[in-house]
């Protein structure tokens, strides 16, 4: 199958951030069941988009890190190189769920767990190694070495979204969306600030059918 055909790169780009629409590539979470709690998280993932290191080149591009001959050329050097490709998107999916559970905690009006901050600090360690400055036409610039055979390189920029969110942002704007077992993230830049759902198409409607449909029960004699 192409990349461009994956599911992970049918994946809507609602979150109005690079980090967010990373912590979106997945069907949804929900709270975890009793008998899945155990030790592990009180959340799960539904539907899981990105399944191997293909997937995560396919949202790559599909989000705009990569252009499709970058893609492709990583998809081919991930073929040669097959154990770092495992690690490398065994280490995306930690970096997701880091910083999706960092927002989470900031919604909660927690503090972030000291080891999901450890996990974004390590990406922005090996990201930022990796930035130097150029003179450009009028100002310098950052620009990113060392890009072309990096089969990680989009946690870099993942990592910095984050870190800019965290840093620059305007974090009262973060919301997750309403809608029941999504748990999408989303930065609210609506005037009002009143946005409520990931998409109005999905779950906004889904919740507009529900409401209906418990004012017809209550309305039945
Ligand atoms: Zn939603």
């Amino acid at each position: 199958m192409k990349l461009k055909e994956r599911p992970a790169a049918a994946i809507k780009l609602v979150g109005g951030r690079l980090c967010l629409d990373f912590v979106n590539a997945i069907g949804g979470r929900r709270p975890a069941s009793p008998s899945e709690k155990g030790d592990k998280e009180d959340y799960s993932v539904r539907e899981d988009k990105l399944t191997d290191y293909g997937d995560l080149l396919a949202w790559s591009q599909h989000a705009g890190l990569l252009t499709e001959g970058e893609a492709r050329k990583l998809f081919r050097e991930s073929w040669q190189r097959q154990t770092e490709a495992a690690s490398v998107f065994a280490r995306a999916i930690e970096l997701r769920e880091a910083i999706y559970r960092i927002f989470k905690a900031l919604l909660n009006k927690s503090l972030p767990r000291q080891s999901d901050l450890e996990r974004l600090n390590q990406e922005l360690t090996m990201a930022y190694g990796r930035v130097r400055l150029a003179a450009g036409e009028e100002n310098f610039v950052w620009e990113w070495t060392d890009t072309k055979n990096s089969l990680d390189r989009m946690h870099w920029l993942i990592a910095d979204s984050a870190a800019e969110f965290l840093t620059s942002g305007d974090l009262t704007r973060l919301r997750e969306c309403s809608g029941e077992d999504c748990g999408w993230l989303f930065e609210d830049t609506s005037k009002n600030r009143s946005r409520q759902w990931c998409d109005m198409r999905d779950c906004g409607n889904l919740a507009k059918v529900r409401r209906f449909r418990t004012r017809l029960h209550a309305d039945a004699p």
